[in-house]
């Protein structure tokens, strides 16, 4: 695909940033005639920012077009975002992509795992407000995210890892989920620190950001499998309507929210439904539907019964990451078994060991 640039600045010698829109309120207009928010053409909206044209760092724009809503991103489009960072890599010292808040974590899971051996930052941020209002926290945002992106140590990047900006925090964005849909923290992680805290200064948690990579190259990936499914568990579920999802055709994987440390019924027709599906080679992959803690599945009977049946543990991974991580496996693996594995290894920094 070719895409427009736009330059924004002329500040050469500082570090180059390349920002990518690809739409969210962040850019989203009232429209009269529909009674809705609409997404704006990014031409249209950098003049909203003036302080572009004063941040420390050289700035090129590429619009996605056309500009979503991220409630419509989808796995294709993850691709073709890392594959702009990709064919960007050499050329920019740091990336900044403005999305919707609404699946930014998944956006920022997939490409945590599409970008293998990333050592340049890659920020995800967005707003709660769009630029057109005046209380707007889009501004504070996009500066901040361009400046963390420049940020350098003896001209070496700090961050090296796909992050979220939001609101004074940087957060890994494979540990990272949406909480909050009207005040301005919309998001947190529970079971990993923040990366840095932005105020005045901007402290960095440095024992917690992923090191520069060993191997020099980045490697994209390019291929996504989206033949998953996330089923949340719930007292009462009918084993009928369990067993009818999951015999969905072409069904491969599946992420299975479960309560607690990752406990489940032990109902015998329950988990009968479960071992069928995992004797037929599907993969069930347990997380928590707890924000907090991690899946245990030998502390009780009930995370037992799942173990018994096949399911493997997700440790304390996000649904977020665990459902883009099971798509960027089954894309790049066709046996089921390598799937398996790397599904419970700490492949970026997703998942506590
Ligand atoms: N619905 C919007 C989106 O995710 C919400 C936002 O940007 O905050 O694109």
């Amino acid at each position: 695909m070719n895409y427009k640039e736009i330059k924004l600045n002329e500040h050469q010698g500082q570090p180059k940033v390349l920002v990518i829109y690809t739409g969210g309120t962040l850019g989203m207009v009232y429209d009269q005639q529909k009674g809705t928010l609409i997404p704006l053409p990014f031409d249209q909206i950098a003049q909203y920012v003036p302080e572009l044209s004063r941040v420390p760092a050289e700035l090129t724009i590429i619009p996605v077009e056309p500009p979503i809503d991220s409630s419509d991103m989808n796995p294709e489009i993850w691709v073709e975002l890392a594959r702009l960072v990709h064919s960007n890599y050499d050329i920019y010292d740091g990336f900044v992509i403005l999305h919707g808040t609404d699946t930014m974590a998944f956006s920022a899971s997939a490409l945590s795992f599409l970008l293998e051996n990333l050592g340049k930052p890659v920020i995800f941020t967005g707003a709660q407000l769009s630029l057109g209002v005046a209380r707007t926290d889009a501004r504070e945002n996009v500066i901040t995210a361009i400046e963390l992106a420049a940020d350098q140590n003896e001209r070496k990047p700090i961050i090296n890892e796909v992050c979220i900006y939001f609101n004074g925090r940087l957060l890994r964005g494979n540990r990272a989920k949406k909480y909050e849909s009207s005040q301005f923290d919309a998001f947190q992680t529970e079971n990993y620190p923040m990366l840095a805290e932005v105020g005045v200064y901007c402290e960095y948690n440095l024992p917690y950001l992923l090191p520069k990579p060993t191997e020099s190259s980045l490697q994209l990936h390019s291929e996504m499998d989206a033949s998953v499914l996330i089923i949340k568990i719930f007292p009462g579920l009918k084993v009928e309507f369990l067993e009818s999802m999951l015999s969905t055709p072409n069904l491969k994987a599946v992420v299975l929210e479960t309560f607690g440390s990752g406990n489940a019924s032990t109902k015998p027709e329950f988990l009968k439904v479960l071992e069928e599906v995992t004797v037929k080679g599907i993969l069930i992959l347990n997380i928590s539907q707890c924000v907090g803690g991690s899946v245990r599945q030998q502390d009780y009977a009930t995370g037992l019964g799942l173990q018994k049946v096949g399911v493997i543990s997700g440790k304390d991974m996000t649904p977020e990451a665990a459902v883009t991580k099971l798509m960027y496996l089954l894309g790049r693996y066709e046996d089921l078994e390598k799937v398996k594995e790397l599904a419970q290894n700490n492949l970026r920094g997703e998942m506590g060991e």
